[in-house]
């Protein structure tokens, strides 16, 4: 059983860190929010009075934080996780950030001898509390090799991406794509619906035919032909647009940066941000189909 230092323990981060816990594994916690450490607190945690200190004398820091900034903010500092990280320490940031600041935490983690992977999820609240979250992980193989076994505490699909920041590549690039593809399958139904072809019959036919995409066979956004998905619960999350706009807006930013052509991205980013903008950015992402109907 290994000795873990986490930080950051939110919607995602909190049920994390009770997986760890019902691993066994011994687990030292720390957050903003007395609240937060609390409930952990009470499931068996150690608590740390700060980030540093969660990081010091343990095998594996885990860190589940908003943004960039505040990965920034914990990692670096004469009081932040590298510095006060013994040497063997394996650093893992699952929060989504962007590319950038992953590949440079890295780096500064690097400098001072420590391995670090940048590890985001997919899988929502409900894969962080059942342990089926899926993990992509950017950072040198061994860092991978010795991050798996704490990641499949929490996950059931762990894929290695590639070098640092390959991981939040991964998952920018992915949401990108369903962000657009969800749009797209949003416009076809509400046209459908406009030339008079009902939901049902445009889902039995175009599911079985070359517009099929996981957004219309796992998560239609058309109330009716899939039972499970938001569409069919008021459009509750499930994804909330807001999420689904952090993650466009952070594909956007590196896509600037890497000089990538994304005019498809870019409008699904306008797209979410005028959902946002309408105060409906706590719908479900597929609830963008209100708005193509005018229902917003
Ligand atoms: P959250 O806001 O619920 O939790 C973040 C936690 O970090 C809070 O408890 C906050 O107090 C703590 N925090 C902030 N700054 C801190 C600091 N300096 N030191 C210590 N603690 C600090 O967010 P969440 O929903 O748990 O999401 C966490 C990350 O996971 C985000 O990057 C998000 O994009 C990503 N994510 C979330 C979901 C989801 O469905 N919620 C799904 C996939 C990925």
């Amino acid at each position: 059983m290994a000795t873990i230092g986490f930080i950051g323990l939110g919607n995602m981060g909190g049920p994390m860190a009770r997986n760890l816990l019902k691993a066994g594994h011994n687990v030292t916690v720390f957050d903003l929010s007395e609240t937060a450490v609390a409930g952990l607190k009470d499931a068996g945690a150690l608590v740390a009075a700060s980030a540093g200190e969660a990081a010091s004398g343990v095998d594996v820091v885990v860190s589940m934080l908003p943004a960039g900034r505040h990965v920034e903010a914990v990692y670096g500092g004469s009081d932040g996780v590298i510095a006060k990280a013994d040497k063997g320490t394996l650093l893992i940031d699952s929060s989504t950030i962007d590319v950038a600041t992953a590949r440079k935490v890295a780096a500064q983690a690097a400098d001072s001898g420590l391995a670090m992977v940048d590890a985001p999820v997919s899988g929502g609240v409900g894969g962080a509390e059942g342990g089926t979250l899926t993990f992509m992980v950017g950072g040198e193989a061994d860092a991978f090799a010795q991050a798996n076994p704490i990641l499949e505490n929490m996950g059931k699909n762990i894929f290695h991406a590639g070098g640092a920041g390959n991981g939040q590549a991964a998952k920018i690039c992915n949401n990108m794509l369903l962000g657009i593809s969800m749009i797209g399958t949003a416009e076809a139904f509400n046209l459908a619906d406009k030339l008079g072809l009902d939901a049902q019959t445009f889902f039995d036919i175009s599911s079985t035919a070359s517009g099929q995409c996981w957004s219309m066979t796992s998560y239609c956004p058309a109330e009716g032909p899939v039972p499970t998905s938001p569409a069919n619960n008021d459009y509750r999350p499930g994804f909330a647009a807001g999420m689904m706009l952090k993650d466009l807006r952070l594909a956007q930013e590196a896509a600037a940066q890497s000089q990538a052509p994304t005019p498809l991205g870019s409008e699904a980013a306008s797209l979410y941000g005028l959902m946002e903008a309408a105060g409906k950015d706590g719908l479900d992402f597929s609830g963008i189909i209100k708005m193509l109907r005018g229902d917003l």
